[in-house]
């Protein structure tokens, strides 16, 4: 049986880019102001500042990106509190935190959120008539992976 993971229409989303990306962000987020509106919105630090002062909606800040942002929304994938992601990251600079990086991007497979990396994708996600509605999120079940070592204990 499916594990499913029902998405409300209000999304939990996560919003950050690499310094190259964020005017790019910024200028996404201004023009899709009225639909962020409606979802709970999260971000990296100096992503969600400038959010914030842009956009003027509430936004909730975690830590600066390479201080530890990434994997604090990594780790809120995981525990459900945020279910989609856009992240603008910059294919062509070289970051401190390039791990995490890759880390975040692999939690979101894992969990299965709709996830977008680039304007394009972020306008198409942003359109669908998904973002209004609930959504029946499947998730992979772990129980197997989970008790895998149990016979040893
Ligand atoms: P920032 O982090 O929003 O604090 O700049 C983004 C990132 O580099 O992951």
């Amino acid at each position: 049986m499916a594990l499913i993971s029902t998405m409300d229409s209000a999304k939990k989303i996560a919003l950050v880019a690499h310094d190259n990306k964020k005017d790019d962000l910024l200028e996404w987020a201004t023009f899709n102001k009225g639909t962020l509106a409606r979802h709970r919105l999260y971000a990296t630090g100096t992503t969600g500042t400038l959010l914030s002062r842009r956009l003027g909606l509430v936004i909730t800040k975690l830590q600066s990106g390479p201080l530890g942002g990434d994997q604090q929304v990594g780790a809120k994938i995981s525990e459900g509190e945020i279910d989609f992601l856009i992240f603008f990251w910059d294919p062509l600079a070289p970051q401190p935190h390039d791990p995490d990086v890759k880390a975040l991007l692999r939690l979101a497979v894992v969990w299965n959120i709709p996830v977008a990396m680039n304007r394009t994708t972020a306008d198409f996600l942003i359109s669908s008539p998904l973002m209004a509605a609930e959504y029946d999120r499947r998730l992979t079940d772990f129980e197997d992976y989970k008790n895998r070592l149990q016979h040893k204990m």
